[in-house]
């Protein structure tokens, strides 16, 4: 297969979209669900509050078949992983990467072990981990104690590590980076995402690095990441020890990938900027109701900088002077129904009424 993607290649699953560019052998087996060829959606009332003539598209990685993004780096970590004759699986999880590793270890006939850190994961996630039949054990610690454990039981050679340290992981991801560009005929001017781990800010950079070398693009966007104010390690250049923050899949005290994704920010002159929960919270609600688009806490970060930049009291740094006709993209990275406990709040207001039509016109209020 050649390096160019023709459309009737896409929807078949990441491996087969860019064989090429993930150095896969012919005989390696693919182990896909279908992932990728998400969304890149034009935004009428992002783009309305940014003005200056830019363009906001959000990159919907929710629509991937576990629901986040993390299913372009499993099919090619598990493919890679069968080929050398793995017997098991293991990660650590917030949530969608036990979720995934879950759903693609099913789809192999391996057994997949989940180390979940006890305290709070989001409810959608886990039932995705449970439905998918994985050997969940969960530990009294954090993510960091749990990637800690994996880390050691990996090393014994018994099972295969699929968290993002896994490079095949951060390469089956670079796939969103070369999808938004074969969409646009080009590289966006900014890149915005959240960050946790910070694999996937590594990965979109690497990509949009080489389809540049490629020449199929001209420029290569600023890569600005998003850390909720709790949890900011790289913001704050320390180790967070007790990281805090409603967005469970960025909850991370110590990155993974921290020193990459410092590279990636620096040699794209992008940025690392935080974002309270509070305005984490208000920005999913702002996406779901004005443009129709409901993601999980953690991808509402970039939106919430976003937002954030068009108020003039409280400025994101990175993103003030956003030039003229920018072409902007946010990265959205789960979708919302995994961790719906904050919107199961507000539904408990719902009360029932007689069932007349004189009632419910009433309740309507309009
Ligand atoms: C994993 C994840 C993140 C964080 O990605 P990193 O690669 O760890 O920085 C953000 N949002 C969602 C929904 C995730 O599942």
């Amino acid at each position: 297969m050649g390096s160019t993607t023709s459309k009737s290649q896409r929807g078949r699953g990441v491996i087969e979209s860019y064989r090429a560019f993930l150095l896969l052998s012919a005989s390696a087996p693919v182990i896909s669900l279908g992932e990728g060829n998400t969304p890149l959606i034009y935004c009428p009332q992002l783009t309305k509050r940014i003005g200056r003539d830019c363009e906001v598209f959000v990159k919907n990685e929710g629509m991937n078949p576990t629901g986040s993004f993390k299913d372009r780096g499993m099919t090619v970590a598990v493919s890679k992983a069968l080929e050398r004759g793995a017997s098991a699986l293991i990660c650590a999880s917030t949530g969608n990467t036990s979720a995934s590793a879950a759903a693609y270890a099913a789809r192999t006939g391996i057994p997949c072990i989940v180390i979940l850190p006890a305290e709070k994961i989001a409810t959608g996630k886990l039932v995705q981990a449970f439905a998918y039949g994985a050997k969940i054990v969960a530990i009294d610690g954090n993510f960091d104690d749990a990637l800690r454990i994996v880390r050691h039981l990996g090393e014994s050679g018994d099972f295969v590590i699929v968290n993002s340290i896994n490079p095949d992981r951060i390469a089956g991801q670079k796939t969103a980076a070369y999808e938004i560009v074969d969409e646009v005929s080009d590289a966006p001017d900014f890149q915005l995402l959240p960050v946790g781990n910070a694999g996937n800010i590594t990965a979109y950079w690497a990509g949009y690095r080489e389809y540049h070398a490629h020449k199929k693009s001209t420029k290569l966007p600023a890569m600005i990441g998003f850390q909720a104010a709790g949890a900011a390690p790289i913001f704050y250049n320390r180790i967070i020890e007790k990281p805090e923050t409603i967005a469970s899949a960025i909850r991370i005290g110590n990155p993974a990938s921290w020193k990459q994704a410092c590279a990636a920010i620096a040699e794209s002159r992008g940025a690392i900027e935080v974002v309270s929960d509070e305005d984490i919270v208000a920005a999913q609600n702002w996406l779901a109701r004005h443009e129709g688009i409901f993601v999980e806490p953690a991808s509402a970060a970039p939106i919430a900088g976003l937002l954030k930049s068009c108020n003039s009291s409280e400025k994101v740094y990175a993103l003030q002077k956003i030039p003229e006709a920018s072409r902007i993209v946010c990265t959205v990275t789960g979708h919302g129904l995994k961790d719906p406990d904050l919107i199961i709040q507000q539904m408990k207001k719902l009360k029932s009424i007689p069932a007349t039509t004189t009632d419910v016109r009433r309740a309507i209020g309009l």
